[in-house]
């Protein structure tokens, strides 16, 4: 029944309109405490198992980031998004046999943790045509079950891929590991902030540090508290995850 449909279409969009609002809210105070604007926080909606009308519907509110995190689903919602106003990105671990299905359709790879991977981007972007922004994601919790490098050998990597034609860093990412209290997750955004405010200070070729992409749906406050110019919301816009 189409209208059945139509009713639970407009009950999500009752709920993911409140939650941008609320969130964008919290977004601008956050900022404010640490003595920045809400421009100078890049919302991004984490969309993965988010059907595409709600992801459309989610940008013509104002959104202008979303990242998926699994190269399937992105390519089959692909052709639904609405990106006249948008950006897609890429935000999950990334295997080096399915870069060439990515490159050319995302403005960003946030999740970068190897010279190989990076190797593969920057040739695939060079069958394209194009250069691809990317972020390093750092596993700042030394968790070994995370991908992510390891802070200590952040620059050594940043060097050499400071060094690949096709590729531009523009920042760094994690996902800290999950604590009892914010307080310990604060220490890893804590953490994360010296070591992109350390790189920051050190000019080296290719590499921009213009985004700090931490904070998800329960701690994004506290990361831009802490330093984050970038936040990664999924289930506080678009309610609980539902696997299908
Ligand atoms: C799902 C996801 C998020 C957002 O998670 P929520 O807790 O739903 O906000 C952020 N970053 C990455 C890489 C994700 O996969």
């Amino acid at each position: 029944m189409p209208e059945k449909l139509s009713e639970e279409m407009y009950r999500i969009q009752d709920a993911v309109r409140r939650n941008y609002e609320e969130i964008t809210e919290q977004i601008a105070r956050a900022a404010e405490r640490s003595g920045r604007r809400s421009e100078d926080i890049t919302f991004l909606a984490a969309t993965k198992t988010v059907a595409p009308p709600v992801i459309n519907y989610a940008i013509s509110l104002g959104l202008r980031h979303i990242g998926e995190n699994k190269v399937q689903e992105l390519l089959s919602k692909y052709d639904e998004y609405n990106l006249s106003a948008c950006d897609l990105q890429f935000i999950g671990h990334l295997q080096t046999n399915k870069v060439r299905q990515i490159i050319g359709r995302v403005s960003m790879i946030q999740s970068v943790d190897s010279l190989r991977l990076a190797q593969e981007i920057s040739r695939q972007s060079a069958k394209n045509d194009c250069t691809t922004d990317i972020l390093i994601e750092v596993n700042i919790g030394e968790e070994e079950s995370k991908s992510g490098v390891p802070a200590e050998q952040l620059e050594e990597l940043l060097g050499q891929i400071s060094l690949l034609e096709r590729i531009k860093v523009r920042g760094l990412m994690a996902i800290p590991p999950i604590c009892d209290k914010k307080a310990e997750t604060c220490k890893f955004f804590n953490r994360m902030h010296h070591l992109f405010i350390d790189i920051s200070s050190k000019t080296l070729d290719n590499i921009s540090m213009d985004f700090l992409s931490m904070g998800m749906s329960d701690d994004f406050a506290e990361a831009i508290e802490a330093g984050a110019n970038m936040v990664r919301i999924g289930s506080r816009l678009f309610g609980a995850r539902v696997y299908r």
